[in-house]
C-alpha cells in the first residue's frame, strides 16, 4: 500500500481522507494553511506542513509548495480533495513528473473533460446522450447558428467551454437575442476563464440534476455505484443530495450506468469520477464530468457500503478495484445536508468561533465536519463547515431521521443554514420527491 500521503486540501475532506488513510495504514502529511494550524486533521495526521499564508492563492492553490511538502516529508503520493487543485490538470501533470503519484485521473483525462467543448466531443463519441447543441465552438459572426439554434428550438443557452462553478451561462429566449448573447458571453468567458470559446445547447426548463458515480482502476476494471439527485440548488450551488434519485428504477440505473461504464472503458478513466445530468422527461442529458471525488460522496457510500475514498486509494496504489458490478447493491436510502457557516436567509457567510458543538447521533446518521467546540471558521475559505448525512431504510425514514439530527445539531457562535434545511427536509413538495433543479430557488423564494 501507498506510504505516505500528502493531504492537499483541508475542512472536512482532508479529515475525511486522512481516516481512510488511517483504515489503510497509510501516513499522512496535512499540507495547511497558516489559517488552518487548528484543523482537526493537522493535528491528527503524522507530519504537517505549512504551504503558505491564508490566501488559497498562496498556499492550497500553490503548486510547487504543495509538491514540495511532499518532497519534503518524502511521501509518494497527493490526494487533492475535491475544489483547489483536484481538477488542474497542470498540477497533476506536475505531481506525476516529480515523481509522486496523483491520486485520481491522468492529467490528459482531467484536461480533455475540464473544457466543455471536448468533454462533450469524448462523451457523444462514447455513446453518452447529450443536450443537442452546436456540436463545438459558435461565433457571433456565423450564419449557421441562428439555423442550429432554431433546429433545436428556443430557448437556448450559451456556455462558456472553459466555465465552471455555474458561472459563463446565458439563456437565450429569442432569435432577437442570440447575437449579442453569444458575443456578451464570449467577452465575458474571455475575462473570467482566460478562454472566449462558448457553445449552445437547448435549454431545459425543468430538468433534475442526477449524477453516476463511477470507478476504474489500472486493469481496466470499471463499475458505477448507481446515482445521486442533487435537484436542490441555489446558484448552481447544491444544498441537499440524495440516493437513490427518486423514480429512478433499477431498470433505468442499470442502463445509465452501463453507459457511463463503457464511456470510462473508452477513455481510459482511472479512479473516481462522477457524469453529471441533466434528467428530463424520462431522459439523461451529460453535461459534465467531475474527475475527482465530490462532496456528496457519502450518500452513494451509505447506500453501497463501498468506502469511495479508500477505494481511491488503492487504485492509485495500482491495486484492482475490491468490487465487481454485481457486488454493487443498493440498499435503503441516504441523503445528506451541506452545514454552512452563512446566514440562512441572506445566505452572507458567517465565520467566527463555534461556541457551543454538539453533534447529532443515533442509528443510520453520519456526521462529516472538521469542526470542534472552539473552533475558528476563518473567513478565507467555502462556507461549508460539514455534512449532516442519514440513512434509512427507505425515503420516508431517512427524511424523518434528517429532521430529528438536525433539530439535535447545536452550532452556536456562527450562523448555519441548519434552519433552511429544517425547513426544506419537510416541504411537501421535497418530501414527495423528484423536484427539479429550479425548485429551491423559485418555488421557495430564495435567490
Ligand atoms: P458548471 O461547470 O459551471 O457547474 P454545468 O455545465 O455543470 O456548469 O451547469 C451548471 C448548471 O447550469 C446545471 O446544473 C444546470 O442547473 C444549469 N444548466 C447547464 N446547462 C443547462 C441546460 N442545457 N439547460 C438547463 N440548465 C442548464
Amino acid at each position: 500500500m501507498l506510504e505516505k500521503v500528502v493531504i492537499a486540501n483541508r475542512g472536512e475532506i482532508a479529515l475525511r481522507i486522512l481516516r481512510a488513510c488511517r483504515e489503510l495504514g497509510i501516513k499522512t502529511v496535512a499540507a495547511y494553511s497558516e489559517a488552518d494550524r487548528e484543523q482537526k486533521h493537522v493535528f491528527l495526521a503524522d507530519e504537517s506542513v505549512c504551504i503558505g499564508p491564508a490566501a488559497s492563492i498562496d498556499s492550497y492553490l500553490n503548486i510547487p509548495a504543495v509538491i514540495s511538502a511532499a518532497e519534503v516529508t518524502d511521501a509518494v503520493a497527493i490526494h487533492p480533495g475535491y475544489g483547489f487543485l483536484s481538477e488542474n490538470a497542470d498540477f497533476a501533470e506536475r505531481v506525476v513528473q516529480s515523481g509522486f503519484i496523483f491520486i485520481g485521473p491522468r492529467a490528459e483525462t482531467i484536461r480533455i473533460m475540464g473544457d466543455k467543448v471536448s468533454a462533450i466531443a469524448a462523451m457523444k463519441e462514447a455513446g453518452v446522450p447529450c443536450v443537442p447543441g452546436s456540436d463545438g465552438p459558435i461565433s457571433e459572426n456565423s450564419d449557421n447558428v441562428f439555423e442550429i439554434a432554431r433546429d433545436i428550438g428556443y430557448p437556448v443557452i450559451i456556455k462558456a467551454s472553459g466555465g465552471g462553478g455555474g458561472r459563463g451561462m446565458r439563456v437565450v429566449n429569442s432569435e432577437a437575442a442570440l447575437k449579442n448573447a453569444i458575443s456578451l458571453t464570449k467577452s465575458e468567458a474571455a475575462a473570467t476563464f482566460g478562454n472566449d470559446v462558448v457553445y449552445l445547447e437547448k435549454f431545459l426548463q425543468h430538468p433534475r440534476h442526477i449524477e453516476i458515480q463511477v470507478l476504474a482502476d489500472e486493469h481496466g476494471n470499471v463499475i458505477h455505484l448507481g446515482e445521486r439527485d442533487c435537484s436542490m440548488q441555489r446558484r448552481h450551488q447544491k444544498i441537499i443530495e440524495e440516493a437513490p434519485a427518486p423514480g429512478i428504477t433499477e431498470e433505468i440505473r442499470n442502463t445509465i450506468g452501463a453507459c457511463c461504464v463503457e464511456a470510462c472503458r473508452r477513455i481510459e478513466y482511472r479512479n473516481a469520477g462522477t457524469f453529471e445530468f441533466l434528467y428530463e422527461n424520462d431522459r439523461f442529458y451529460f453535461i459534465e464530468m467531475n474527475t475527482r471525488i465530490q462532496v456528496e460522496h457519502p450518500v452513494t457510500e451509505l447506500v453501497t457500503g463501498v468506502d469511495i475514498v479508500k477505494e481511491q486509494l488503492r487504485i492509485a496504489n495500482g491495486d484492482e478495484l475490491t468490487y465487481k458490478q454485481e457486488d454493487i447493491q443498493i440498499r435503503g436510502h441516504a441523503i445528506e445536508c451541506r452545514i454552512n457557516a452563512e446566514d440562512p436567509e441572506t445566505f452572507m457567510p458567517s465565520p467566527g468561533t463555534i461556541e457551543h458543538y454538539h453533534p447529532p447521533g443515533g442509528p443510520g446518521v453520519r456526521v462529516d465536519t472538521h469542526v470542534y467546540q472552539g473552533y475558528k471558521v476563518p473567513p478565507h475559505y467555502d462556507s461549508m463547515i460539514g455534512k449532516l448525512i442519514v440513512h434509512g431504510e427507505n425515503r420516508d425514514l431517512a427524511l424523518r431521521r434528517m429532521s430529528i439530527a438536525l433539530s439535535e445539531i447545536i452550532i452556536d457562535g456562527i450562523k448555519t443554514n441548519i434552519p433552511l434545511h429544517q425547513k426544506l427536509v419537510t416541504n411537501a413538495a421535497f418530501m414527495a420527491g423528484g423536484t427539479d433543479i429550479h425548485y429551491l430557488e423559485d418555488e421557495l423564494g430564495l435567490k
